[in-house]
C-alpha cells in the first residue's frame, strides 16, 4: 500500500507540471508562426531556446513524454543549424511530426495520468452566462468533445480569468450581470486586446436588429437564441479559433535541369512546404500518385515532353483534375504563355522571380486547392468523407495493408431508431445528432483512421493497422460515451445510441467483400437487440 499523498503537495506539483505544458504551448505557437511566414535564423534560435526550456522544465518536474520530444526536436533543429540553417523536405516533415506529437502530449501528476484528449494548445472556453447551472451542464456537455471550458459567474471574475489567461474563445451571454451588461462587458474586453479572441454571444430570448448589431460591434462572430447546444458550439469554436492540425504544403516541381529545380526546393523549404523534386518528366504519374502533392510546378521547355503536353496527361487522370499546375519559366513571349496555359495549368510564373513572391503563390494557390478538393470529397453535412471518397479510400488502405502484412479493420455504424428522433423532435434535431456523432467520432480516433459518412445516420471507420478485437474495443468504448451524450430539447432532453458492425481485412478479400462483412456484423449488431458491436463471424 502507498501513502496517500498530501493534498497540498499534490497540488504543488499540478502547478508545476502546469509550466511544462505552458512551455510546450510556447514550442507550438513559434512553430505556428514560422509556418505562417518565413524560416529565418531568428526563428530557429528562437525555436530552439523554447524547447531547450521545455526539455528542462520537464526534467525538473518529471514529465518523460515532453522531455524526450523536446530532446527529439533539439536533435532536429541541429540538424537544421548543420545545414546551414536551412530546412529541407525531411527535416519539415519530421518537426511537424515531433510538433503534432508534442500537441497531444498528456500531463502526468504522480502516478494519476491526466489524458488530455486534445492538444494542451487549446486553450479553455470561458463561459460566462446567467445561470450557473446551465454552465456548469454545458461544461460537462463540452467535456465529452473533448472541449476544456470554464464557468465564470460574475464579471469582474471574468476580467480576473482574462488578466490570467487568454480562452480559446468567450462565450457571452448578452445579459450576463444586468440587461446588455455582457455586450458592455465583451466590448471593453475585447477593446484591450490586440488580437481579438473570438467572441459568441448568447441569448435565452429572441432579440432584435438593435440587439444584434451591437453585438456585431463588440466583435460578436456568432449569435445563438434559445439553447445552447454543446455540439453546435463546440463545431463554431473549433471553426473560429481554427485548431484544425495544419499539414504542410507539399508541391512536386518538374524540371529537367537540376540547379533550377533546387533553387525552387530551397525557397519552397524556407517557407515550410515540402517538396519532391522529378528531372524525368515521364516519370510524373507514379511520383503523383506517390507524393500525392497540393500543387505542381512544373517548367515549360523539356527535352523529353514539353510542360503543356505533360500538363494535358496529368489532367487526363480524374484524380489529378484539381491540382493547380503553375509554370515556372523565362519564356516571356504572353502569347506562348497563353497557349501553355490553355492547356489545363493555372498560372505563369517568369523567372527570375522574387522568394517571396514564389512563396505567396503556391501558399495561395495550395490553399484554395485544399479547400476544393476537401468540397469535393466530403459531406457538407458532417465534414466527413463522403461515400465515393470512403469507398477509394478503403481500397486505397486495402493495397497498403496488404502490401505491408498488416491488419485493416472496417466498421460500419448505424444510429439506433433514428426514425423515431426525427419524428419526435423534428428533422433539425436529428440533423444535430448526426453532426454530434461525427464530430464524436472526429474526436476519439486515431487522425490515421479515416471516416466516411456512408449514408443518411450510417458512418463507416477505415482502421489501418489495427486488428478485429482491437477495433471492437476502440469503437464499444465509443459508444458507450456516446450513448451518455444529452441533448437539450424539448420537451425532454434526448439521448441516442448506435450500432456497429466490424470486419478485418483476409488475403484476396476485396474492399468490396470486406464491406460487407462489416454490414452483415452490423445486421447482428442490430439484431443482437442494438446498442452494441459486433465482430463478422463466418
Ligand atoms: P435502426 O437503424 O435502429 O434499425 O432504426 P432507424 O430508425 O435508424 O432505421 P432506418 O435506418 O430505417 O432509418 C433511418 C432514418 O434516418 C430514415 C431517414 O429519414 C433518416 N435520415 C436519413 N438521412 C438523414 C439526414 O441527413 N438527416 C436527418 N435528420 N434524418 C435522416
Ligand atoms: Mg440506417
Ligand atoms: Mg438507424
Amino acid at each position: 500500500m502507498t501513502e496517500p499523498e498530501d493534498p497540498n503537495r499534490d497540488r504543488l506539483k499540478q502547478h508545476f507540471a502546469q509550466r511544462v505544458i505552458n512551455q510546450a504551448r510556447q514550442v507550438l505557437e513559434v512553430w505556428q508562426r514560422i509556418q505562417r511566414s518565413e524560416w529565418t535564423d531568428v526563428g530557429l534560435s528562437e525555436l530552439r531556446e523554447a524547447a531547450h526550456l521545455l526539455q528542462r522544465y520537464a526534467e525538473r518536474f518529471d514529465q518523460a513524454e515532453h522531455y524526450h520530444l523536446a530532446k527529439e526536436i533539439d536533435a532536429c533543429l541541429q540538424r537544421v543549424h548543420d545545414n546551414r540553417g536551412r530546412l529541407n523536405s525531411q527535416l519539415i516533415s519530421q518537426l511537424n511530426q515531433l510538433m503534432q506529437r508534442l500537441s497531444r502530449t498528456g500531463l502526468r501528476h504522480g502516478d494519476r495520468f491526466e489524458q488530455t484528449a486534445l492538444p494542451p494548445l487549446r486553450k479553455p472556453v470561458y463561459l460566462a452566462l446567467q445561470h450557473e447551472e446551465r454552465a456548469e451542464q454545458l461544461v460537462q456537455r463540452l467535456a465529452f468533445f473533448g472541449m476544456q471550458a470554464q464557468v465564470l459567474d460574475t464579471a469582474n471574475a471574468f476580467r480576473h480569468a482574462m488578466l490570467e489567461r487568454h480562452p480559446a474563445a468567450i462565450v457571452m451571454e448578452v445579459d450576463f450581470c444586468g440587461p446588455n451588461g455582457g455586450l458592455i462587458l465583451a466590448q471593453q474586453v475585447q477593446e484591450s486586446l490586440e488580437q481579438k479572441i473570438p467572441l459568441l454571444f448568447f441569448s435565452a430570448e429572441d432579440t432584435d436588429t438593435r440587439t444584434r448589431l451591437a453585438a456585431v460591434r463588440a466583435g460578436g462572430r456568432e449569435f445563438f437564441t434559445g439553447a445552447l447546444d454543446a455540439s453546435n458550439l463546440f463545431e463554431r469554436i473549433e471553426v473560429l479559433s481554427n485548431v484544425a492540425q495544419y499539414e504542410p504544403y507539399k508541391v512536386l516541381i518538374i524540371d529537367d535541369s537540376r540547379a533550377q529545380a533546387t533553387h525552387t526546393e530551397r525557397v519552397l523549404n524556407s517557407a515550410g512546404i515540402v517538396t519532391s523534386t522529378l528531372t524525368e518528366p515521364i516519370e510524373a504519374m507514379g511520383e503523383l500518385a506517390r507524393f500525392q502533392p497540393d500543387l505542381i510546378i512544373l517548367d515549360m521547355y523539356m527535352p523529353e515532353c514539353s510542360g503543356p503536353e505533360l500538363a494535358q496527361v496529368i489532367r487526363h487522370n480524374d484524380r489529378y483534375v484539381s491540382v493547380p499546375i503553375i509554370y515556372l519559366s523565362a519564356e516571356d513571349d504572353l502569347d506562348k504563355q497563353l497557349d501553355a496555359m490553355s492547356e489545363g495549368a493555372d498560372d505563369f510564373l517568369t523567372k527570375p522571380i522574387k522568394p517571396r513572391h514564389l512563396i505567396a503563390t503556391v501558399r495561395n494557390r495550395a490553399a484554395r486547392a485544399r479547400n476544393l478538393k476537401a468540397r469535393m470529397v466530403r459531406d457538407s453535412l458532417t465534414g466527413l468523407y463522403n461515400h465515393t471518397h470512403t469507398l477509394q479510400l478503403l481500397e486505397d488502405a486495402r493495397f497498403r495493408a496488404e502490401r505491408d502484412g498488416q491488419p485493416l479493420s472496417f466498421a460500419m455504424i448505424d444510429i439506433d431508431y433514428f426514425k423515431k428522433v426525427n419524428d419526435t423532435y423534428g428533422h433539425p434535431m436529428g440533423d444535430r445528432v448526426i453532426k454530434s456523432l461525427a464530430l464524436f467520432l472526429k474526436q476519439r480516433l486515431r487522425k490515421t483512421d479515416y471516416i466516411g459518412r456512408y449514408g443518411g445516420e450510417e458512418f463507416a471507420v477505415i482502421m489501418p493497422d489495427t486488428n478485429a478485437a482491437a477495433a471492437s474495443q476502440v469503437l464499444d468504448e465509443i459508444r458507450r460515451r456516446f450513448a451518455e451524450i444529452q441533448y437539450s430539447a424539448q420537451p425532454q432532453d434526448l439521448s441516442c445510441t448506435f450500432s456497429c458492425g466490424i470486419a478485418q481485412i483476409e488475403t484476396g478479400l476485396d474492399s468490396k467483400l470486406l464491406s460487407q462483412q462489416a454490414d452483415q456484423a452490423l445486421y447482428v449488431a442490430k439484431h443482437g437487440g442494438r446498442n452494441c458491436v459486433a465482430l463478422y463471424q463466418p
